[in-house]
């Protein structure tokens, strides 16, 4: 067989082992064409969060596909748009009042700074600066690689990328130094808003900060006129045990950005939702004051269709006792490993469990990295460490067995890298 000529996402060609081809998804699991049935314990990058392939979800997108393909969305509206904006509003904290729809994470981060900025700019106000925290990942575009930590991934990059203000990661007994560094920001009178992941920074290295910081900042934010924007791209639908990460904090962002688990993890949708004060800024009798962002597949209506579904499967199936199952054998898991010198910095937020090999090199290219990789992947378990970070985050059909094999790999896969190592 010739090389394929397909070039893949966060790959180096030149040092992979041939791409697995999956014929089949189910369940919690990819099947490759040799049959071998791969345990998917990161939701195939976090997006699938019941399952793949829930049935409720299938269906919904076979009957969409017999009556809608793409619909431009100016001028011209349809029903899957429309229940599932309706749906968001009841689902999303309180004051959340509109929503606009994009086709992936990067872009409803893209929308919720472009609304910020507009807010700022219709309203007469000159405020066009953003606050971000350290170690943070909000998307591979230009915009967001803005917004995210700068290292090894954007360094080729760096000439393009807009300048932001930055806090830091609250380390425990640290919190009050992010919370003064945001202060002194907000006094320079020019931030338009704070852009986070609430709870949990996700490719900075599954990192974990406690809730009462974020109503902290919310505050902070609301005392100086700046917009809280949350990027629940990945800590949405579940992920933290509750439907979003900003209801544990007790907050309402004024923009809330939101992708990954929202068709189920089914097709490529987003949604970025604002307040009433935010859509107002935009209407206006003056055609400059409109918001200018569109993408061609803008709510696709099969798209739209599948997150109905979603919606529907949170509203009649048991998902929250599902969660809190999961986050329970994941505290089981974890627990293992008390005390443990080979691991360091154990830690869980809802459904997701994290963990650092105790290795002398850290950080995402860690050598120890792909070593730990090709050891999952003999093994029939797809696990990405990011660099010596191990983590878990599997959909929430996972079963108990399961975990538990999860587990007992991890264990292993300890135990040889630390003997290679040594
Ligand atoms: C994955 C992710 C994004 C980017 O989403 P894409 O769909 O990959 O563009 C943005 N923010 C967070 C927090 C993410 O985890």
């Amino acid at each position: 067989m010739t090389q394929s000529p397909v070039w893949h996402p966060f790959t180096q060609h030149a040092l992979e082992p041939p791409m697995k081809r999956v014929v089949e998804t189910k369940g919690a699991y990819l099947v490759d064409e040799a049959g071998n049935r791969v345990l998917d314990a990161i939701s195939s990058w976090w997006v699938i969060t019941h399952g793949h392939r829930h049935p409720t979800i299938v269906e919904a997108i076979r009957q969409a596909a017999q009556s809608y393909d793409q619909i431009i969305f100016a001028e011209y509206t349809h029903a899957p748009a429309e229940e599932l904006a309706r749906g968001l509003i009841d689902l999303s904290p309180a004051g959340l009042d509109h929503v606009f729809y994009s086709d992936s994470g990067s872009t409803a981060v893209e929308v919720a700074l472009k609304m910020a900025l507009g807010f700022f700019h219709n309203t007469g106000k000159h405020r066009d600066r953003i606050v971000v925290m350290e170690h943070s990942y909000h998307g591979d575009t230009i915009g967001t690689m803005s917004v995210g930590e700068r290292g090894v991934f954007n360094a080729a990059y760096e000439p393009l990328l807009f300048g932001v203000d930055t806090i830091p990661f609250p380390t425990p007994g640290e919190e009050q130094n992010t919370l003064d560094t945001f202060d002194a920001s907000c006094r320079s009178g020019r931030i338009a808003a704070l852009l986070i992941e609430p709870l949990v920074l996700g490719a900075g290295g599954m990192k974990m900060f406690g809730s009462a910081l974020l109503s902290e900042l919310k505050k902070i934010a609301e005392h100086h006129g700046v917009l809280l924007i949350a990027d629940e791209v990945m800590t949405g639908w579940g992920r933290t045990g509750t439907l979003f990460a900003c209801a544990q904090a007790g907050i309402s962002p004024d923009i809330l950005c939101t992708s990954k688990g929202l068709t189920g993890g089914s097709l490529p949708l987003a949604a970025t939702l604002c307040t009433r004060q935010i859509f107002d800024a935009h209407l206006s009798t003056d055609r400059r004051n409109t918001f200018f962002h569109s993408s061609s597949y803008t709510a696709n209506p099969i798209a739209c269709a599948a997150a109905v579904a979603n919606l529907k499967i949170w509203m009649e199936e048991p998902v929250q006792a599902r969660i809190d199952r999961l986050a329970a054998l994941q505290r089981q898991g974890l627990s293992r490993f008390a005390g443990d010198r080979r691991f360091r910095n154990i830690r869980q937020s809802g459904t997701i469990a994290a963990l650092d090999l105790a290795v002398p090199s850290d950080g995402y290219l860690a050598d120890i990295g792909p070593s730990l990789r090709a050891f999952f992947r003999e093994r029939n378990l797809l696990i990405r460490p990011l660099g010596n970070i191990i983590y878990l985050m599997p959909p929430y059909c996972v079963t108990e067995t399961e975990i538990d094999r999860l587990y007992d790999t991890i264990d292993e896969a300890a135990s040889m890298c630390l003997e290679k190592a040594a």
